[in-house]
């Protein structure tokens, strides 16, 4: 059995640089450029990188067989907003980008980004701030119309605001709020599933560091359409066989994941995954050693399902770092992206 090393800080590295790119669904181009440049500086020889005309990267590395060809996928797009209206006293009514509450983003900086590029700064707030101002404003529910963006600009009217190029439409880009504590832990928004893209490029860097390739041809596709739904709906070739979709592990009261293993997801929103893929792999892990925890997900989806329901025929498991207090603040371990990157580069030599 081949020894593997696992190069933790280059998977964090990338990952930080991951989260500090804003990259809400529908805002792709940057971060898929960063995904790009870092699996473009592995060097591998054999590694095909394009990018389908939605956006997704399509990353092909040959194998040393091609008669089952194999896929993974995770995403790059994550939560955020857009300006739905500009009102007339220069604050901004939002739209959610993906599924959260509202109170997961109370009092968060953000970016608003203009159609020519200009970017200003400013913060989620409810309509109703200040205590001194509105008795019991903390029982008021936090939902779209009780939330607001205040700019952080000279602006009271909706004239001040459009003068700064500002228009319905506009992404505004939430603060990730990146932190890596020396104890392991990674605390940042977005970790889903920017956490997956690294733990797969973790897994190439380790096979090629190795001198290996893999057993099978694989296809990964880096979606750019995830949150809402049908990210890895296209992009893999029609014989594919399996596909492992790489997304985070759902962390929490009830769950059997947490953040030091691998997940293995047995079934979520979208009914169980396939039986012998998920099979395989969990034995994979028991033969390697390598920490997991079975579980279900109730209120989720994947991109596993998302290919499925466009047709794909393959079948399908979903693997992943486990996520604490997902789609608000999110927080890993190290010890999660490095089991699940072992998973995965032994998934490709199996
Ligand atoms: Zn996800």
């Amino acid at each position: 059995m081949a020894a593997l090393s696992l190069h933790l800080d280059s998977i964090v590295d990338f990952l930080v640089r991951m989260l500090n790119t804003p990259s809400p669904t529908g805002y792709h181009l940057e971060v898929i450029e960063t995904v790009e440049q870092a699996f473009h500086e592995l060097a591998i020889a054999d590694l095909r990188v394009e990018r389908s005309p939605k956006g997704a990267l399509i990353i092909t590395w040959r194998g040393e067989r091609d008669d089952a060809p194999r896929g993974l996928t995770a995403h790059t797009d994550t939560l955020g907003l857009l300006v739905r209206e500009i009102k007339s006293n220069g604050r901004l009514k939002l739209h959610m980008l993906g599924g959260y509450m509202w109170n997961a983003v109370e009092s968060e900086g953000v970016t608003i980004q203009t159609r020519d590029g200009r970017r200003y700064r400013g913060t989620v707030v409810p309509v109703k701030a200040s205590v001194h101002i509105h008795r019991g404003a903390g029982d008021e529910p936090r939902k779209q119309d009780t939330m607001e963006a205040r700019i952080d600009e000279r602006v009271s009217s909706a004239a001040d605001v459009r003068a700064l190029g500002i228009e319905v439409g506009d992404f505004v880009f939430l603060d990730p709020r990146a932190e890596v504590i020396a104890n392991g832990f990674i605390r940042s928004r977005h970790l889903d599933d920017k956490a997956s893209v690294a733990c797969i490029y973790g897994a190439f860097r380790a096979l090629r560091d190795a001198g290996l390739r893999p057993a099978q041809t694989v296809t990964a596709v880096i979606a750019n359409y995830e949150e809402v739904g049908h990210g890895a709906a296209a992009g893999f070739p029609p014989d594919l066989r399996e596909l492992v979709a790489v997304d985070m592990a759902a962390v929490g009261e009830g769950q059997n994941s947490d953040e030091f293993s691998a997940g293995i997801c047995v079934a979520d929103g979208g009914g169980p995954y396939h039986v012998e893929l998920t099979g395989r792999l969990r034995t994979l892990a028991e033969q390697h050693a390598i920490p997991y925890r079975p579980d279900i997900y109730p209120y989720y989806g994947s991109d596993g399902e998302a290919y499925w329901r466009a047709g794909g025929a393959a079948q399908v498991a979903l693997v992943g770092p486990g996520v604490d207090a997902s789609h608000a603040y999110e927080r890993t371990h190290t010890d999660s992206l490095i089991h699940t990157t072992h998973l995965l580069a032994r998934y490709l030599l199996s």
